[in-house]
């Protein structure tokens, strides 16, 4: 195939283990997939600014009874409440995955505060927004043999940030030494956005290699 984006690579290989993330990876590293040692399966992978997890890529499992979001009868959703975990921990059993998120189902966290009384007041349960857990896009890395380019996000001000080209081989001396080059890249994001999306993308492409 031409084509890709990260989001579909991620996405397919999760379904064809098939597997579902027990919790929400503070980092993701994804590899581009390759048919042979020296064959790539794409001939272009455009990266995707975020990926989005949602129900069918994040397993909840529910801490007392281990319903998970996979059952059929789970559709009343997922709550964390700190307060009832608090009061529960010890006596839980490790659930037989291994769930990073702390959750009840509706049944069971209404089991815990039926008889809290005023107690109840300090119990702020929330539906867990799986929907809402995005990864961001940190870095792209290609290697071939020893040269390397990346493009990586770096912290510009408090809440900026700016898009950084590194080079490992710019330029060399006398054939001995390599010269690394670091550059600003401002339209990055603009960049992979419209990546694709006109007929000519590829075919300009083609002809740059
Ligand atoms: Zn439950
Ligand atoms: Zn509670």
């Amino acid at each position: 195939m031409l084509s890709t984006n990260i989001a579909t690579i991620f996405l397919n290989s999760l379904s064809e283990i098939p597997a579902k993330l027990a919790t929400i990876p503070p980092f993701l590293i994804l590899v581009a997939p390759r048919r042979t040692r020296s064959q790539r399966s794409y001939r272009y992978i455009i990266p995707d600014r975020q990926i989005a997890l949602d129900n069918k890529i994040v397993q909840l499992v529910c801490l007392k009874c281990q319903l998970t979001n996979h059952n059929s009868n789970s559709d009343n959703g997922f709550y964390s409440c700190e307060s009832c975990f608090a009061r529960e921990s010890p006596s839980l059993i490790t659930p037989e995955t291994d769930a990073k998120i702390v959750c009840y189902c509706s049944t069971c966290l209404s089991d815990l505060h039926r008889d809290l009384g005023k107690e109840l007041i300090n119990h702020n349960a929330r539906r867990i927004p799986v929907e809402q857990h995005k990864l961001n896009l940190f870095a792209v890395l290609c290697i071939e043999v020893a040269h390397y380019v990346a493009f990586v996000k770096c912290q510009k001000q408090q809440e900026q940030h700016e898009w950084l080209f590194f080079d490992s081989t710019s330029d060399r001396i006398h054939n001995e030494k390599n010269i690394p080059l670091v550059d600003r890249v401002p339209d990055f994001e603009k960049w992979i956005e419209t990546a694709g999306k006109d007929n000519y993308f590829f075919p300009d492409l083609d002809e740059l290699r």
